[in-house]
């Protein structure tokens, strides 16, 4: 797919307040740090679409982006960021909560994990969730660049192998860095068939 073109729509404070589910949603989460604000921009191919959400205040809303008039990229707050309050990161969890069992356009959500470390417990307790509420999601590996080929091989196999403890499938997973572009063509690629379903 190519994207034409990619428009900040509005950050919003509760899931009520997110634009008309009228059009297919794409979600993108993970801890502060793993390379969201880039993967977003790296997709869309806009230097700086995404840093509205890296600004003070808006990194705990939901914010909405239109993408070639016809699907909806969403930014969603990442979770375990470690300058907030135990009580702000509570109402993070509540938002994203509600937005991910409520939100009726929602087709796909992609959990971005940093390939670099081991697996975090947040992230699998957040997985099992989303397994056990039936929300279809993928796995999103950041920042490949910065492996070699052996030591990634090993780390992708290592973090499988404790996911399966959990599943008997895998989800389905993407490879990406926002420094050469990898996995790009593949995500977009993927949206654009679920788009087909719309
Ligand atoms: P966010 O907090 O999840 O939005 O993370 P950012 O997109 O701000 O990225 C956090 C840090 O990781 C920044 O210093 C980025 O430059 C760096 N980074 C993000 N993605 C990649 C990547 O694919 N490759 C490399 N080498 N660095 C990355």
């Amino acid at each position: 797919m190519q994207i034409k073109e990619a428009k900040f729509v509005k950050s919003s404070q509760k899931t009520d307040q997110c634009p008309k589910p009228d059009k297919p949603e794409y979600a993108f989460i993970g801890r502060s740090n793993v390379g969201k604000s880039s993967l977003i921009n790296m997709l869309t191919g806009r230097k700086k679409l995404a840093k509205i959400s890296g600004t003070p205040g808006k990194t705990q809303l939901v914010n909405h982006f239109l993408i070639n008039d016809s699907w909806y990229l969403v930014d969603l707050p990442g979770y375990g960021y470690a300058k907030v309050s135990k009580s702000q990161r509570k109402s993070f969890g509540k938002l994203i909560e509600s937005y991910i069992h409520t939100r009726e356009n929602l087709m796909n959500l992609f959990v971005l994990i940093d390939s670099r470390i081991p697996l975090q417990k947040r992230d699998l307790d957040f997985m099992i969730s989303l397994g056990e509420k039936q929300i279809p999601f993928s796995i999103v590996y950041t920042k490949t660049d910065k492996l070699k080929k052996t030591t990634y091989d090993k780390q992708i196999a290592s973090l499988e192998e404790q996911l399966l403890e959990f599943w008997e499938e895998l989800p389905s997973s993407f490879h990406t860095s926002a420094v050469t572009a990898k996995g790009r063509d593949e995500i977009l690629d993927f949206i654009e068939e679920i788009n087909k379903m719309w």
